[in-house]
C-alpha cells in the first residue's frame, strides 16, 4: 500500500519536473520520502555545497532545492543564470539566523587584520563580506593552511565547530557565538550510558555538536564522512549524533545495522529539536508540487552574488588542489 502511494507520487513528481524543465536537489536532512523522490527522478541528495555544484552541471532552467534557505542562496550564487526555488522560504537555520550581516560586519571591523572564515550555513550577504566560505569537510585543512601562512582568523557562526577546529589546529580564532539547535541538544551523560549499555557500538558525531559529545565519538566529520563511516563500520550498532534525516542514506547502505539516535532531552521535555531540524521538516511533498512560483524563488542582488561567489570559489579551488595532492600522496 505504501509502495503504491509512493509510485503514484513519483509519477506525479516526474511529470511535474518534466513539465517545468526542473531538477530536484535535496539535502541529507530532509524527510526520506523527499530524498527518495530526488534520487528516483535523477536529482541529487548531498551536502549543501555538493547540492550547489550539482546544479551547475544540469541542463534544466529551474532548480528546486529541498533543504533550508541558505542552501537555495548558495545554489543561486553558483547558478545565477538559473531560477532557484526553495520549498519554503521560512525554512531557515539557527546558525544563519544567529549571524545577521550588519552585526557581523561590526564584529569583524574590530579585528581588521584577521581573515574572515565563515561556514556554509550563513546568508549570501554574510558570505559576500567574508574571505573564505568553508564546509565541515574541508574546514580543518583550509584553516591549517591559513595557520601555516601565519594568519589569524575570525570564525562564524558555529562556536562548536569553531572550537573543534581550534582543538585540531591550534590556530588563533575569534569566535562568533552561534549554534545549531539540533546538535546543541545532545546529552553527554545519557550518551555515555547508552554506549555502556550497547557495548558493541560505534559513535558517529557531526562537529556542530558540543565538545563533550565530540570527545565520545569514534568518528567526527561532515555528513558525507559520517555516511561513509557508517558503511564501513564493523559494529552492528551505530549511534548517530546528527540530524536524523541522514538515517535514510545510512540504512540504505547498511540495511542490517541498527542505527540509534544519540540521546537528547526527549520529546515533551525542554528539547528544542529532539534530533530533528524543524526547518528541514518544512520540506513536504505538497509544497514540492506547487513550488514553481515567485513566492518561492530565491533572488539575490548581483553585487552579493559576485562577492559571495569569490569566497566560495576560493574554497572550491583549495579543495580541488587539496584532494589532488592527497590522491597523489596516497
Ligand atoms: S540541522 Fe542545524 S545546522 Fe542544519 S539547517 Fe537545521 S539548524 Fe541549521
Amino acid at each position: 500500500m505504501i509502495e503504491t502511494s509512493y509510485k503514484k507520487r513519483l509519477e506525479q513528481v516526474k511529470t511535474f519536473l518534466n513539465n517545468n524543465d526542473a531538477k530536484l536537489i535535496s539535502h541529507y536532512y530532509v524527510d526520506s520520502e523527499i530524498q527518495r523522490l530526488t534520487e528516483d527522478t535523477g536529482g541529487c541528495v548531498a551536502d549543501s555545497l555538493q547540492m550547489a555544484k550539482f546544479g551547475t552541471q544540469q541542463k534544466e532552467k529551474n532548480l528546486i532545492i529541498a533543504g533550508v534557505r541558505f542552501m537555495g542562496e548558495t545554489a543561486k550564487i553558483l547558478n545565477p543564470e538559473k531560477n532557484i526555488y526553495v520549498l519554503d522560504k521560512d525554512a531557515t537555520c539557527s546558525l544563519d539566523d544567529s549571524c545577521e550581516v550588519n552585526s557581523f560586519k561590526q564584529f569583524c571591523e574590530k579585528y581588521p587584520n584577521r581573515e574572515i572564515v565563515v561556514y556554509a550555513n550563513t546568508s549570501a550577504e554574510v558570505k559576500a563580506i567574508s574571505d573564505w566560505v568553508v564546509t565541515s569537510s574541508i574546514a580543518i585543512p583550509l584553516v591549517e593552511n591559513l595557520a601555516s601562512r601565519g594568519k589569524k582568523i575570525i570564525w562564524a557562526p558555529d562556536k562548536y565547530l569553531g572550537s573543534y577546529i581550534q582543538d585540531q589546529t591550534g590556530i588563533d580564532m575569534i569566535m562568533w557565538d552561534g549554534a545549531c539547535i539540533v546538535h546543541e541538544e545532545y546529552k553527554t551523560i545519557e550518551l555515555k550510558k547508552l554506549i555502556e549499555e550497547l557495548g558493541d557500538c560505534e559513535v558517529l558525531v557531526h562537529p556542530e555538536s558540543p565538545r563533550s559529545i565530540i570527545q565520545l565519538a569514534d568518528v567526527v566529520g561532515s555528513t558525507t564522512k559520517l555516511i561513509n563511516a557508517s558503511k564501513i563500520s564493523k559494529s552492528k550498532n551505530i549511534i548517530v549524533a546528527t540530524e536524523k534525516g541522514i538515517f535514510y542514506q545510512m540504512k540504505k547502505l547498511s540495511p542490517n545495522k541498527n542505527f540509534i539516535e544519540a540521546p537528547t532531552e526527549g520529546e515533551g521535555a525542554t528539547c528544542k529539536s529532539c534530533g530533528r531540524c524543524p526547518w528541514m521538516h518544512l520540506n513536504t511533498f505538497d509544497k514540492l508540487m506547487s513550488v514553481i512560483n515567485q513566492k518561492n524563488e530565491i533572488n539575490l542582488n548581483e553585487k552579493t552574488i559576485v562577492h559571495a561567489k569569490k569566497s566560495i570559489n576560493r574554497m572550491v579551488e583549495f579543495e580541488d588542489k587539496y584532494y589532488q595532492k592527497n590522491k597523489r600522496a596516497s
